[in-house]
């Protein structure tokens, strides 16, 4: 079911760069991982899966007895990280992709681990959204680039729900060009139902979780 679920991901991600004239390559898959246990983790890797979205410290150290043995895949943390969860995070993950403070970058610093880093934007003013500001972004980008041990890849950002994709489009359009204007070559945008937008506005990595593992439980 995951084969066949991960055949369909990936045809979207081709049809949608067929459309807007881009190579499929270009396009990154990270594979959302979180509530689901690590045999999962296991299961995609079999399938070539190796980039992986996890939300939750504790629960990426849950799973990470069991899934770091696993040559060559990279972890991403994608939720909100607290500041005194950096030690943590910074062996735990290759890529922190929710970086939403110059506090936070500087803290991962000074963790000393080489990481990769995208900072997470607010496009939007939904109260529960996490991100930094858009006032905030030069100074967090300044802060990650101040240190040579981050490597800053990309911006991410997470619009408000809807089941309209289209809806997402101008969030997307916009994280775009905030990544153009600090040349900032990646950019994380899309999820399952949104993600042929998001590769038409320029996505490099698409965040796919429901499309391919199935509804998750509440925690
Ligand atoms: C859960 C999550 C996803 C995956 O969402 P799906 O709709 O299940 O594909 C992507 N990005 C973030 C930040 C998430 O928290």
């Amino acid at each position: 079911m995951l084969a066949d679920n991960l055949q369909q991901v990936r045809e979207r991600i081709a049809n949608a760069c067929a459309r807007a004239h881009r190579d499929p390559e270009s396009v990154k898959l990270l594979a959302v991982t979180k509530i689901f246990g690590p045999e999962v983790i296991h299961e995609g890797y079999a399938l070539g899966l190796r980039e992986f979205g996890e939300n939750y410290v504790q629960e990426m150290e849950r799973k990470s007895a069991s899934v770091s043995g696993l040559a060559g895949a990279r972890f991403h943390l994608i939720g909100h990280l607290q500041s005194n969860k950096t030690k943590k995070a910074s062996q735990l993950f290759s890529s922190v992709d929710s970086v939403e403070s110059a506090k936070l970058a500087r803290r991962l610093a000074s963790e000393g681990v080489p990481l990769d880093i995208m900072i997470e934007v607010k496009t939007s003013d939904e109260e529960s959204k996490t991100g930094a500001g858009e006032s905030e972004l030069a100074e967090i980008v300044e802060a990650v680039r101040a240190h040579p041990i981050l490597n800053l890849r990309g911006l991410m950002t997470v619009p408000p729900w809807s089941e309209d994709p289209e809806l997402s489009r101008p969030y997307f359009a916009h994280l775009r060009k905030l990544a153009e204007l600090h040349r900032i070559p990646e950019l994380s945008m899309g999820m399952s139902n949104d993600l042929e937008v998001a590769i038409e506005e320029g996505a490099t990595w698409v965040r796919v979780g429901t499309a391919l593992f199935g509804r998750r439980k509440k925690l």
